[in-house]
């Protein structure tokens, strides 16, 4: 495998993990997940956005610029020849003696790799159980930061549960879930989360709100209880992985009859054909 490290393409053996990088010892960097449809980086321009406002919030340079980047990502997504799969791509603070604030000069390292990834065609046809959890993360979760642990520590309690997602709350209210954003619908409202401090603002998440306007449905982007959402008629989340995926149950609760809503059903199928129309044929 061939990965990307800063402006070169290289094979993944010349890549050494420096002891000192911040990124290891303090979790001092950035991410981003890009979803490749038929060798097409899909919704590069929202990413690489994302991306660009998360550096500039934790104060890291990036190491090229951003037109640079992409191209390098199409170079890095051709070399991959994998056609349907996804791009990790990291940044972080880079390498220098042990101290909590900011190293006076440092080089930012930059790493991407390509791996194969598959639509998750049942789930998203049968719908998910979920469990909810305690949402312990930091209060800047809208920075796509390497700080993993409350989203990891509610992910491996939905596991073991042999739940598909976490459902988090913080005080009493649902924020998102460990890797996901979540959206729920009574009648015809659409409710989710504000896209603030609490919550990452998925891209999946952005997509589904263009979707959104050719329903019937009314968005309501206004935090909701546990209480409600149990009450709700459909419950979906979304992310770059599984798209728009339902719940059909929250903790032992089913959501609506325990199927995938009609709703989920439209927004799932106006995805697709997102998918496709960005597929050249
Ligand atoms: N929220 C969290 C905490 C996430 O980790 C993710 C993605 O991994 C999302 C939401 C969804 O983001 P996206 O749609 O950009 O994949």
């Amino acid at each position: 495998m061939n990965i990307l490290l800063n402006n070169r393409i290289v094979p993944r053996e010349s890549f050494s993990l420096d002891l000192e990088d911040r990124g290891f010892q303090f979790g001092d960097g950035i991410y981003e997940v890009i979803r490749i449809y038929d060798g097409i980086l899909f919704e590069w321009e929202a990413h690489l956005e994302r991306l660009v406002r998360s550096a500039k919030e934790l104060m890291i340079p990036l190491p090229i610029p951003v037109n640079t980047l992409y191209q390098n990502l199409q170079l890095l997504v051709r070399d991959s020849e994998i056609t349907d799969g996804s791009v990790y791509l990291q940044i972080t603070r880079g390498s220098a003696p042990r101290f909590h604030a900011f190293p006076e000069k440092t080089d930012p390292t930059l790493v991407a790799y390509v791996r194969e990834m598959q639509r998750p065609l049942e789930k998203m046809k049968k719908g998910i159980k979920v469990i909810t959890a305690e949402d312990i993360r930091w209060l800047r979760v809208d920075i796509k930061s390497l700080n993993l642990l409350g989203n990891v520590l509610a992910r491996q309690k939905a596991v073991e549960k042999g739940a598909g997602e976490a459902i988090l709350i913080r005080d009493g209210m649902v924020t998102e879930g460990s890797s996901s954003n979540v959206f729920a619908i009574k009648g015809n409202h659409c409710f989710t989360h504000p896209a603030n401090h609490l919550i990452l603002n998925g891209i999946t998440r952005q997509v589904v709100l263009r979707l959104l306007k050719d329903t019937d449905l009314t968005l309501k982007e206004t935090p909701i209880t546990l209480g409600e959402l149990l009450e709700m008629d459909e419950v979906f989340i979304t992310n770059t992985g599984q798209e728009v995926c339902p719940v059909i149950q929250i903790d032992e609760f089913k959501i609506g009859k325990g199927t995938p809503g009609i709703y989920t059903r439209q927004l799932q199928f106006a995805f697709e054909l997102l998918i496709g129309s960005v597929i050249p044929s």
